[in-house]
């Protein structure tokens, strides 16, 4: 219920103002967002890194129908995988990209055609991109898209949301050699004629559309921060015959950290979810509406505990 009303709010320009306005909002942002400029966004990704995980890095924004904010946008990409070049960090560090902040709204080739500059850039870095899913409406255009872009740039891969009915069927047409897939629940509020409602019945998608990827050719991404979705995939895996580096597991910046390092000391590829920017309202609301303990640490951050 909570969760419902925060992902309302995360629509609504009122409840954006009035958040993004709190004082002690910022504070509670930085646990979620590696921070605003691409000079800090570097420095994350260096340390965890370091640390032995791997990222994929947001530019945070969405959902725009002005051409010159998307081009802004692809630009903004464009900036920071120059900046990560020196690094030589290669597929250590890729890139996610929201089609809606490219220009999807106004356009599919307006879309398709930001989204090559950055698998171009990318691949300039020995590295690659995954788009994002966002709500049902844009499934169809996106999967489009990503046929498209797969033709020149064939790593390119996409995340696929368990709730939605049709999504077994995309895994499926998906599974095969070269593509990867990223398996998440799904973010975004969705009506029962699409979506499935209740935790239960998305966990049980969740574990179908695991199994298709597991069996499949292609190569699964993980995306999730619950302890039984990683022991179900550890199962499918040695049922699959799928060694340690034949799948990866992702997790979101700031959330289980302690199991993104174990996962990661234990041989796994562990890919962090780096998202920065000034565009970090969608994102936060959506982080918060997955679970109540985020609200309780943001309502004592703002009484000051
Ligand atoms: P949940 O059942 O939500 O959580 C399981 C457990 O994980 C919880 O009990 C808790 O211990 C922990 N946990 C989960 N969320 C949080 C949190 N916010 N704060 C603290 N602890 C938490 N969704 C999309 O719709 N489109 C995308 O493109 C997309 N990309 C994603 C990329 C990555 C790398 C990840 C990890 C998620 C992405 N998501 C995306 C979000 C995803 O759909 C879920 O909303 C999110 O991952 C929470 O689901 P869960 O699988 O972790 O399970």
């Amino acid at each position: 219920m909570l969760g419902q009303v925060l992902l309302a709010g995360s629509r609504s320009a009122l409840v954006r103002r009035t958040v993004s306005g709190l004082p002690l909002t910022r504070k509670v942002v930085d646990r979620f967002v590696a921070g605003e400029g691409v000079s800090e966004a570097s420095a994350a990704v260096q340390r965890l890194v370091d640390g032995g995980l791997t990222v994929t890095i947001d530019h945070l924004g969405e959902e725009t129908r002005d051409a010159g904010a998307a081009a802004a946008t692809a630009k903004a990409y464009l900036t920071l995988l120059e900046e990560l070049r020196p690094l030589d960090l290669g597929t250590r560090a890729e890139v996610s990209v929201k089609l809606s902040a490219v220009g999807q709204e106004l356009s599919d080739s307006m879309a398709l055609d930001h989204a090559r500059e950055i698998c171009a850039a990318a691949a300039a870095n020995g590295s690659t991109v995954t788009l994002d899913m966002e709500d049902h409406t844009t499934v169809d255009s996106t999967l489009g898209i990503l046929r498209a872009l797969r033709e020149d740039f064939p790593s390119t891969g996409v995340a696929i949301q368990a709730y939605l009915f049709r999504s077994e069927a995309d895994c499926r047409d998906l599974a095969v050699p070269g593509s990867r897939v990223r398996l998440v629940k799904g973010a975004y509020r969705e009506p029962a004629s699409v979506a499935h409602q209740s935790k239960g019945e998305v966990d049980k998608a969740y574990v179908r559309c695991l199994r298709i990827l597991m069996a499949g050719k292609g190569y699964p991404m993980v995306a999730t921060h619950d302890d039984r979705l990683i022991s179900i995939t550890e199962l499918l895996a040695d049922r699959f015959s799928r060694a340690v580096g034949d799948y990866e597991y992702q997790m979101l910046y700031g959330i289980r950290t302690d199991k993104q390092e174990s996962l990661a000391g234990a041989g796994h590829t562990v890919r962090v979810y780096v998202p920065y920017g000034d565009d970090w309202y969608g994102y936060f609301m959506r982080r918060l509406a997955e679970r109540p303990a985020n609200v309780a640490f943001f309502l004592r951050a703002l009484g000051g505990k």
